[in-house]
């Protein structure tokens, strides 16, 4: 196992506490701290801002700010940093105070011993960045790695305003994979994932890089684009066709990528709600879907 290397920011002003904690953070095999040692909290806040700390180690008692307020200016200047609080024998209160007010964990000093030392400190990073990881999750599709609905509907918000601004106008496309349900049931939901995969690439190839493309849903997929003037929604849907026939042509599957589309237009002068767009096109892409399956 490799041990990932931690960045650790200690800020400590007693020269000997500070030499003790990074001795025992040093000590335990198979674990990496990089530790940097500030003496006073303008600096440490400093170093801070400027990133790329894994995890603070906050004594609370330094010579420019003492107590609770110590937690509290180094929390308001890098919120997503976990901070594990140092205190002395007699202020153990402050320690779950400052748990109370967002520290991940505290450590008494001359109490502590390496073992829990690392242990705090670990457990404080790998939590922190599990949390990262479910935040990515909550706004993303795991299978394709596109943003899912609730990823969308916050970029689509984003992009509504741009446009907005710039009197523009938009085009949502809306895209259904057709018979996925067949493709799940006949041939395994693996193969099943391959397509929804190969739609997602085929997107992204299609699309520019500044156009939002989300799956929203189990065969839904959606791009919303600032609209060009050069490009009317027939040339980008054709566009896409085109690239759909040419993805067909390779490989061997045992089945043709087949996509419903519906789109609509956008405009800044007539404007309406993303809900109400996604509505529309959805209801498009249904009138295609008929059409293709009685063709
Ligand atoms: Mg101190």
């Amino acid at each position: 196992m490799t041990a990932m290397q931690s960045k650790v920011l200690l800020i400590e002003d007693n020269p000997g506490d500070a030499r003790l904690v990074q001795e025992m953070l040093n000590e335990v095999p198979g674990f990496a701290f990089d530790i940097e040692c500030i003496a006073r909290l303008d600096s440490g806040v400093k170093r801070l801002a400027r990133g790329d700390i894994d995890l603070l180690l906050l004594d609370l008692d330094l010579p420019d700010s003492r107590g609770l307020d110590t937690f509290i200016k180094a929390h308001t200047q890098a919120t997503e940093v976990p901070i594990v609080v140092l205190t002395g024998f007699e202020d153990e209160k402050l320690g779950v105070n400052a748990v109370r007010k967002g520290a991940q964990d505290y450590l008494v000093k001359g109490k502590v011993d390496g073992n829990q030392l690392v242990h705090a400190v670990r457990y404080a990073i790998e939590r922190s960045r599990a949390e990262e990881t479910f935040k990515e999750m909550a706004y993303h599709d795991s299978l394709t790695g596109l943003p899912n609905r609730r990823g969308f509907s916050i970029l689509a918000q984003l992009q509504l305003k741009i446009a907005n601004r710039k009197k523009g106008s938009m085009l949502l496309l809306f895209a259904d994979l057709d018979d996925l349900k067949s493709i799940n049931d006949n041939l395994g939901h693996l193969e099943g994932d391959k397509a929804l995969i190969e739609t997602a690439n085929l997107l992204l190839k299609t699309f520019r890089g500044s156009d939002i493309i989300a799956r929203i849903g189990g065969d839904e997929f959606v791009v919303l684009a600032l609209e060009n003037s050069k490009e009317c929604s027939e040339v980008l849907t054709n566009h896409l066709q085109k690239n759909l026939k040419a993805r067909n042509m390779i490989g061997s599957r045992p089945y043709k990528l087949s996509l419903s589309v519906g789109t609509v237009r956008y405009d800044s002068q007539h404007p309406s709600s993303i809900d109400g767009l996604l509505e529309e096109a959805d209801r498009l892409m249904y009138e295609q879907k008929r059409f293709n399956h009685k063709s």
